[in-house]
């Protein structure tokens, strides 16, 4: 009985959220890819693949120095993104931009338009339930898009965004993190402003990341969200689960000290089922989405005949001892996101 009360309630928002995308009053373009900041010398730094255990201490970081950070969230993929609303919430009450990245990291590319609806709409309910709103920007995980996956998310009122500066944190992560920080300064001299890193890898939070806001520091910059470097107004990054502008919500106001109240109704009625809906189902869903990254991951280890469990950091093959799971390793290593 409770399972059907939550499949209907989780329904019941998913339809309210679908129905509305509230494309129409976007400043910047939907369903098209934006790959750089376009107000003339600002930077963004964007962190994809939490909330995890370290996104705290990339905020700590961020915090502390006065930069702004961009996170691409998960519902689930190394974690639920439901054991982590604090941290989510922290990102939005502190004027960090909270942006989605799947529910559970999958190659979009690969499905169906329900499929992609899917994945997009499980993530605005955890959201609305944790946050009190829905954001409007995205990034396919692994970068991956089609025309027809673009005109989907466009219709659903995604800004897509993808980068111009990837650090390879992800890579470099236990055996050279310096590598991830050149990868940093020659992005950026090159005339990159949007930077990939991935808050679940720990180096990104304890060596990359201090590196790299030194080296801003250094030139008087101070990295922003990508809305605000795309001149978007803070208003159009999120939007209320009926469609509505979220304006009345101040969503990235950094004197904001409380997540949004306009939509606590629809939140407060729906978040209980939706969690214990979404901790009913990790295992399988856990496994398939630490499949699909670990399988990614073997692309440029495959001569390697790995053994074990599932990465739990994202990593396969090699010498690390993690199975992958299937064989769909047709991604490029380079612009894994
Ligand atoms: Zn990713």
């Amino acid at each position: 009985m409770a399972g059907i009360k939550a499949v209907a309630a989780l329904s019941a928002l998913t339809t309210l959220v679908a129905a509305h995308p509230g494309h129409s009053k976007r400043s910047i373009a939907v369903g098209k890819i934006i790959s750089a900041c376009t107000v003339k010398g600002q930077v963004a730094l964007t962190f994809d693949d939490g909330p995890y255990q370290y996104t705290e201490t990339i905020l700590n970081d961020l915090d502390a120095s006065g930069h702004k950070g961009t996170f691409f969230q998960n519902g689930l993929n190394y974690d639920s993104i439901y054991n982590y609303n604090s941290t989510v919430q922290r990102i939005y009450n502190g004027g960090h931009q909270v942006c989605s990245h799947t529910w559970d990291h999958a190659d979009l590319a690969t499905l169906t338009t329900a499929q992609i609806q899917s994945e997009m709409t499980q993530l605005e309910v955890a959201f609305a339930n944790i946050i009190g709103v829905v954001p409007t920007y995205m990034r396919p995980p692994y970068l991956s898009t089609t025309p027809s996956v673009l005109t989907t998310l466009g219709a659903m009122g995604y800004s897509v965004i993808e980068v111009d500066i990837d650090t390879l944190d992800w890579e470099y992560d236990d055996t050279s993190p310096s590598t991830a920080e050149q990868n940093y300064q020659t992005g950026y001299e090159a005339g990159g402003s949007i930077s990939l890193n991935h808050d679940p890898e720990p180096v990104t939070a304890s060596t990359v990341l201090p590196w790299i806001i030194n080296y801003l520091n250094g030139k008087g910059l101070k990295s922003v969200t990508v809305g605000e470097c795309l001149g978007d107004p803070a208003a159009n990054w999120y939007r209320a689960p009926n469609g509505a502008k979220a304006s009345s919500s101040k969503p990235a106001s950094a004197s904001s000290t409380k997540p949004a109240t306009s939509s606590t109704k629809p939140a407060s009625s729906v978040s209980a089922t939706v969690s214990k809906s979404a901790s009913s189902v990790p295992a399988s869903v856990s496994s398939k989405a630490a499949s699909a990254t670990a399988s990614v991951k073997a692309s440029s280890s495959s001569a390697a005949t790995p053994t074990g469990k599932p990465s739990p950091d994202d990593t396969c093959g090699g010498t690390n001892g993690y199975v992958c799971q299937n064989s769909q390793c047709k991604f490029n290593h380079s612009i894994l996101s």
